[in-house]
């Protein structure tokens, strides 16, 4: 399947992004998780770059992409949440962030309901498939929860462990994030094809058929 991917734009703010009414998915996760490394095995080119600048901070580098015949939409590259301070700092960090964009996105979905179609937003939240329910990754999934319309968790890096390791692991983090846990590598493309059915299940939620094996569905919220 032919995939088109293009960089947008790299936004200093939330009035940088762009308003073409475009649904979106936004990847979030500590830094160094595999974020860009897993956007451009999705897309099988090199449109992210691992933060040229360190230490300035960008709101979010968008990308547009579109698989096939599927409609365009928006991969959101969020900076990732510091991971050596961790805890409430990192949590701190993530939510300031997450409330500029995410803020925002909802606005535009408010002013939508007037006769637009209203884009949808969803969030992957990226954890380490190594590191069992990190203090900083459950809190940001409480937040996202919270926050965002649907949202799902991806585990990175699973080739760092056996196959036995990996199913351990996995389910050690679906028992502490109490969801399930979407595995992947990104040096492999193991679970990148599933990964692709989820974005398509996160950005047509009601367009599911019953009749098709799926993964468990992403967390919805009320
Ligand atoms: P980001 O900071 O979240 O964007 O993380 P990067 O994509 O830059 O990846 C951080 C480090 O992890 C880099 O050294 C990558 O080569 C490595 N990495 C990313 N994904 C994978 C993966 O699926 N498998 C392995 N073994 N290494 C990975």
């Amino acid at each position: 399947m032919i995939i088109d991917a293009t960089f947008v734009t790299s936004a200093a703010r939330a009035g940088d992004l762009p308003r073409e009414g475009l649904a979106e998915i936004a990847v979030v996760g500590r830094s160094n998780v595999g974020k860009s490394s897993l956007i451009n095995a999705l897309v099988r080119q090199r449109v992210a770059r691992t933060s040229a600048a360190p230490g300035k901070t960008r709101l979010a580098n968008v990308y547009r992409v579109a698989r096939g015949s599927g409609v365009p939409f928006y991969l959101v590259d969020l900076p990732g949440y510091g991971f050596a301070r961790g805890g409430r700092d990192a949590a701190r960090e993530f939510e300031k962030l997450g409330r500029a964009y995410f803020g925002r996105v909802s606005r535009v979905s408010q002013a939508g309901q007037v006769g637009k179609k209203t884009p949808g937003v969803a969030a992957l939240l990226l954890i380490d498939a190594r590191h069992i329910g990190l203090q900083n990754d459950l809190e940001a999934w409480r937040w996202l929860k919270a926050t965002v319309d649907r949202a799902a968790i991806v585990a990175t890096k699973t080739d760092k462990l056996s196959r036995a390791e990996r199913l351990r692991a996995l389910k050690a983090n679906e028992a502490a994030f109490e969801h399930p846990v979407w595995p992947v590598s990104a040096n492999t493309g193991e679970g990148l094809d599933q990964l692709w059915k989820l974005i398509e299940q996160l950005l047509n939620p009601n367009h599911n058929n019953p009749r098709r094996s799926r993964p468990p569905l992403p967390h919805q919220k009320s």
